[in-house]
């Protein structure tokens, strides 16, 4: 590829010892003496970081490995043009530490990137956590030794770590996809993925560029690139359903309120379904008057974004009730398209609205009324093969400069299946989730006891706000080991058949909305091969942490506590 790709793609071979050195102040040198530590924390990201000042809080011995040659996980990898956050700034932010939440001041509804990463990087600052963290150190494999109950994490330097407890917060959209385009190496000009974006400005100017793919990555980079790009060529395969976000500068009068309630904001974020302080209308959709679902959905159009899927508490449970919203949205999208054809392809026809994460855009749909905008259907001439000059549709070649691969990840168990994950009796978690993930409550798998997961499968995870996401399953984690320790264990593993009963909860759930009527990557659908199952805990929020809890009170309830022969 032309473009530059993560530059801090697997450290192998000679020399990356001495890295683990560098950016190991603690004085980790030895590949043969394991260090022993309490918690390998692997990901820098909001996760890997909470995780690693709660537990270290705790007292208890903390590493975090990172991949990367700098924290902040998703935001430190997804420099596009127009990256920012979805859920309001002052939401997607920690809220464990009122310090923190008052003295950070976000500029804008949406924070972009750039700001993202300064404050995860103020926050990493502030709470004295780069002296654990080794970066540019990836993890290969983490084995589990079944007489100590001790996990062996390896790195691509071949150092090794022992720790009672691994906590994977590899991240659910951390492991790029490119799809296997027929001759896209041979392509001479640059190409760029979304999720790997340089450091280094990229300039569009003058040049005939092409975006692949039209989720949220795609939609917000677009118009960005329209307004400097000499021609864009937009390649679509499944149009999706897309909410202005309604973007502004947060003023000094609207943080200044926002900090006075935000003990109030972040209750209502915690007790809702989303981790977001917004509350759906109070009666189901077609209980309403015409009047009423208008004005309902019109306030949330308002809103912004990813919150029009919950206008009403029925809207992606009932099939009557989503046409109502589609329909409400249809109108709203049509109006701002000049060419009725145009606006066909993109108003999506083959999901229900919000069954995929609801994309939010300035100024998506009004790009393509630009004359150096294109829409090519992929669905109606797919790319047959990328050459030196260009893309090849069956209906055209288009020549091009530059290609964007906004084409997305393997979620939520991609960056997991890059790991060799061994538990008892040498099973392989890969293998043990070759036909879907199993988890019970998306915090622990059977046969790799003391072994956690966050935001992984079987949790909410990305149908919430994942800062708080994040803070609870670190919480509760964090609870769970001082549960051991104060009673002795030396091991928590979740039992086969509560993990069972988990994975059937969680389809029954999900088989109760319309969430499983949509190809998305929810699914495995965006990936080839991959096996097809809703993959996340539907039943929001504030219910999983309910459950979470319960099981927490009931003594770790489908768990066994183990401890070891004296
Ligand atoms: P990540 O931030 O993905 O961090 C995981 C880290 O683990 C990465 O740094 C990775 O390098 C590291 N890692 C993985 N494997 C290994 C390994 N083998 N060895 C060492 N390190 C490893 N969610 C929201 O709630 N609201 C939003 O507005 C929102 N916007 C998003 C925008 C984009 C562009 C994307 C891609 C996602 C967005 N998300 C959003 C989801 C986002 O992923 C989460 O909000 C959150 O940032 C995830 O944090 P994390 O720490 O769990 O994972
Ligand atoms: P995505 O939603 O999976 O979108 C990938 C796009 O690439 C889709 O349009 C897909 O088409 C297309 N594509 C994939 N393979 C293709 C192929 N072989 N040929 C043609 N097109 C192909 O990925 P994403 O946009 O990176 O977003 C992923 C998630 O990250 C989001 O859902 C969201 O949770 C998060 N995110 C959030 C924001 C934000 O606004 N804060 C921004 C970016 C990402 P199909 O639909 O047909 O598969």
């Amino acid at each position: 590829m032309a473009g530059k790709t993560r530059s801090e793609r697997p450290v192998t071979g000679k020399g990356s010892g001495r890295l683990w050195r560098r950016f190991l102040p603690y004085g980790l040198v030895s590949n043969v003496d394991a260090q022993r530590l309490d918690v390998v924390v692997v990901g820098a990201g909001f996760a890997g970081l909470y995780a690693l000042h709660k537990l270290r809080t705790q007292g208890l011995s903390v590493r975090v490995v990172e991949a990367a040659s700098a924290l902040g996980g998703t935001w430190y990898y997804n420099r596009y043009p127009g990256a920012r956050c979805d859920v309001e700034s002052v939401d997607y932010c920690y809220s464990f530490s009122d310090e923190l939440q008052q003295e950070w001041t976000w500029t804008e509804k949406y924070a972009t990137q750039s700001e993202i990463l300064a404050y995860l990087n103020w926050v990493a600052d502030k709470l004295d956590l780069r002296r654990d963290i080794a970066l540019s150190t990836r993890v290969v494999s983490a084995v589990l030794d079944e007489t100590t109950l001790r996990w062996t994490v390896t790195t691509d330097g071949g150092v090794t770590l022992s720790a009672r407890f691994c906590v994977m917060a590899t991240g659910p959209l951390s492991a790029a996809l490119t799809p296997d385009f027929n001759g896209l190496d041979s392509f001479a000009g640059e190409v760029y993925h979304t999720a790997e974006w340089p450091h280094e400005p990229v300039d569009f100017a003058g040049k005939r560029v092409a975006v692949i793919g039209t989720g949220s990555s795609g939609i917000q980079s677009i118009p960005i690139i329209a307004e400097q790009a000499r021609h864009l060529y937009v390649f679509q395969r499944t149009p999706n359903y897309s909410v202005p976000a309604g973007n502004e500068p947060l003023s000094t009068a609207q943080l200044d309120g926002i900090k006075a309630r935000y003990r109030e904001r972040r209750r209502l974020s915690w007790r809702s379904g989303g981790g977001s302080p917004h509350i759906t209308a109070p009666k189901p959709t077609m209980e309403c008057t015409p009047e009423e679902r208008r004005a309902a959905f019109e306030k949330r159009w308002q809103l912004g974004g990813v919150l029009f899927s919950k206008t009403f508490p029925d809207q992606l449970t009932d099939q009557t009730a989503n046409d109502e919203a589609r329909r409400f949205y249809e109108a709203k999208v049509r109006a701002v398209i000049d060419d009725p054809a145009v606006a066909d392809l993109l108003i999506p026809t083959d999901h229900p609205i919000g069954t995929k994460r609801i994309c939010t855009d300035s100024n998506y749909f009004q790009t393509f009324n630009k004359p150096n905008v294109s829409l090519i259907s992929v669905r109606a001439t797919p790319i047959e093969s990328v050459d030196t000059t260009g893309i090849k549709t069956t209906d055209a070649h288009y020549d091009l400069d530059m290609i964007v691969l906004a084409t997305g990840f393997d979620a939520m168990t991609g960056a997991l299946a890059n790991i060799e994950i061994l538990g008892r009796d040498g099973l392989r978690l890969r293998d043990e989730w070759a036909h879907g993930p199993r988890t019970y409550l998306g915090l622990g798998v059977d046969g790799f006891p003391n072994l956690f997961l966050i935001s992984g499968p079987g949790a909410p995870a990305v149908l919430a706000n994942m800062v708080l996401h994040a803070e609870a399953q670190v919480n509760w984690i964090a609870a769970a080991i001082a549960y051991l320790d104060g009673h002795g264990y030396a091991g928590i593993e979740a039992t086969r058949d509560a993990a069972d009963g988990w994975v059937a909860e969680c389809a029954r759930r999900a088989d109760a909305t319309l969430f499983t009527k949509a190809d998305s990557w929810y699914m495995g659908a965006n990936v080839p091969g991959k096996p097809r199952g809703f993959m996340l805990f539907v039943g929001g929020f504030a219910t999983y942490n309910d459950i979470c809890a319960e099981v927490a009170e009931a003594g770790y309830k489908g768990f066994d506590l183990v401890k070891l022969p004296r």
